[in-house]
Parts: structure tokens; sequence; C-alpha cells
């Protein structure tokens, strides 16, 4: 276009040039500038529109066929019952969402983390000792881990908000004084900002306890969620509704009182959920919940889950008949923390590479499929 252009500037000069003698006072840059908008005009003067006459054919285009999307990532690193479970529907936006580089990359991993006492004697029953707290904390944070807090999760589980690639997501379960935040957490905080989730009971007694988890809630870093109201009763499939709606509404309800906060998880108590229970939570504003069941770490759009009552884990309720992942996330026991660490990373490293492996296939099928309705990816 360019060299055309040239070539037909020149011939218009040369033209010029041979229109019997011109003026001698003819400034040549003026003869110049002419030809060159007449050039200019030639080239941009609109062409006729030929006379459509008939009805136009449209260019055949060969529909592009997406290819097959790739499988949900599954690992030999986890027990054989504990399958990971896909929840987002919309593939097209689980895509979107997972190659926005805006967004966690993938392989993005949490290890959530279940606590109960941390005594400052020996450890009985579900407690671990100080030492053994402070040697997870430290192991963890060596790692290359960091703890993030029940909004972030939320954020992280829907819409793969932005997370650091490996996070902790401690819950405490059940009633504290401060003293044990004081003790236990706030020097991690203080060092590397960590936060603590508290599933805290809802049950409206204690004003005094109330008032100081109150005081740390309002600092911001003890995040409190719901852990049933009279909490004592853990639900089950022979739960009535009423019963599901007093233990979750009530835990909102007192929370709200308390803390001005409205709880968007819930942690089951005595581990203890139903089909029921696991639809009624949404409805009343909870975006995720937990059980006491280790199956091992989450990513976005990817839960362990069991199918079924196993061997290997014999008093884990199985999640998949409860039919959503998001409120039946597991959780490692804090005393088996510190032996899982490695599986967690190995766990995210293998995702990491089946994304790789995949990515080319899955933007294609974006490209083809999605990219018309969803736009392009960020
Ligand atoms: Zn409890």
């Amino acid at each position: 276009m360019k060299s055309r252009f040239i070539l037909t500037l020149g011939l218009l000069t040369a033209l010029l040039a041979s229109c019997g003698p011109s003026a001698p006072t003819t400034d040549p840059s003026i003869a110049l500038t002419a030809a060159f908008e007449t050039a200019f005009a030639q080239l941009s003067a609109p062409t006729a529109t030929p006379q459509i006459t008939d009805t136009p054919v449209p260019t055949p285009t060969v529909p592009r066929t997406p290819p097959a999307l790739p499988g949900t990532y599954q690992t030999s690193l986890l027990k054989s019952h504990d399958i990971p479970r896909a929840y987002v529907t919309d593939s097209c936006q689980y895509l979107k969402n997972k190659w926005d580089s805006t967004k966690s990359a993938p392989g993005t991993i949490v290890m959530v983390i279940m606590h109960h006492g941390i005594n400052k004697g020996a450890a009985s029953g579900n407690d671990v000792t100080v030492s053994v707290h402070k040697q997870i904390m430290n192991d963890l944070h060596e790692s290359g881990f960091t703890a993030i807090n029940m909004q972030q999760m939320a954020d992280f589980m829907y819409d793969n908000a932005k997370i650091p690639q490996r996070s902790v997501l401690f819950i405490v379960d059940d009633r504290h004084f401060a003293e044990y935040f004081n003790d236990h957490w706030r020097p991690y905080f203080e060092q590397w900002g960590w936060s603590v989730v508290n599933g805290y009971i809802g049950i409206d007694e204690r004003t005094d306890l109330w008032a100081e988890n109150a005081a740390l809630s309002a600092e911001g870093w003890v995040d409190y969620q719901s852990h049933g109201y009279i909490h004592n009763i853990p639900i089950s499939e022979g739960s009535a509704d009423d019963f599901i709606i007093s233990e979750m509404q009530g835990a909102i309800n007192s929370i709200q009182k308390y803390m001005n906060k409205t709880p968007i998880g819930y942690i089951w108590p005595g581990g203890g959920f139903s089909r029921r229970a696991v639809e009624i939570g949404p409805t009343l504003g909870y975006k995720l919940a937990f059980t006491v069941n280790q199956r091992g770490p989450v990513m976005y759009n990817w839960i362990p889950q069991a199918d079924a009552v196993n061997a290997s884990n014999p008093l884990a309720i199985p999640e998949t008949p409860a039919g959503n992942p998001l409120m039946t996330i597991p959780r490692y026991w804090s005393a088996n923390v510190r032996e899982n660490i490695g599986n967690v990373i190995a766990i995210g490293d293998e995702a990491i590479a089946y994304a790789e492996q995949n990515k080319g296939v899955e933007l294609e099928y974006y490209d083809i499929v999605c990219a018309p309705a969803y736009g392009p990816i960020p």
C-alpha cells in the first residue's frame, strides 16, 4: 500500500511537471503539496458502493470444534477414597477465573487446620502442647505459607480471588478466653500479620466472655465465625429443619449482637452435618462450612470428598451425599499438620504442572465456546 501510494504520488508529480510550461513563480513545494493532496484525496475517496442486486451469500466459515476439556486434577498423594471434586458448574466462568492473571495462579493451595486446646502442660485429647503449636507455626512459615481469613477464603473458593500461593486457614473451635489468643496467636499476628478464625458458640450466655472476645474481634485479626448455637448436639441426617435453623441462624444472631459482624463460615459442631443442613446453610448467608474430616488441602474448584464411609477414615462422614463441597470442606487436625506440610506442597506442585499441561487446550476451548459471551480473559 505504501509503495503504491509513493508510485501514485510520483506519477502525479511527473504529470504536473509535464503539463506544459508552468508559471515560473510556482513554488515547487506548493506544487508538491498540491500533488500530495490530490493523491491523498484519490486514495481516500470513497469508492462507489456496488449496488446489491442479490441476497449476499455469506462467506462459508468452518465451525471450530472445541476440544474436550481435561478432567479435574487427581492425585495419588491423597487416600484413594478422598477424591477431589469440582464444584463450579459453569465451565466458562471456571476457565476465566482460572487463567485470569489478576487472580490466584493455578496450584494455589489452602491447608485448612482445626485447632482445639493448646496446653501449657501435657497434650490431651485433641489438644497440642505449646511447643508443638510453635513448631507447627514455624514449619508453616518456613515452608512459605501465609495465613488468610474467612473472607479471603470465600473469595478464593468462589471466584479464585488472589491469595498467597501457599495459604493456611487456622480455625480454632469452641469458646476461649482472650488469654488463649493473646498467648498463642497474637505473636504471629504481630510478626507476620497472620489471622486466626475462631468458630464461636452462639449461645447467649457469659456476657463477660463475649465481651473479651468482642474486643479481639474489633482488633480484626481474630476472625469469629459460627460454631452452632447450643453446639453440644451435632446435626445429623435425623435433624429437623427447626433444629438446623436454630443452630445456624442462632449463631449468626449472637455474633451480630455481640460482635457487630455477620459470619459467613460455619464450623459444624462435632463435625455433624446433613444434606438438609448443607442446603439450608447458604440460604442463611453462609458461604463455606467445615467438617472435622481430614482428607487433604483444597484449591479453587477442587475439594477432596468421600462417597462413603471407608476403612481408611472410618469416623469421617462422607460428604458427597450432602451435595455441596463448599459446605463440607475438610480440615487437618493440628496434631497432624507437621507430617502433612510436605504432602500439601507436593499436591500444589502437581496441580501447577497439570494446569500448565492443559493450558493450551483450555484456552482454545475458552476461545471457541466462551469468549463470545464471556469476553477475553484479563
Ligand atoms: Zn466444638
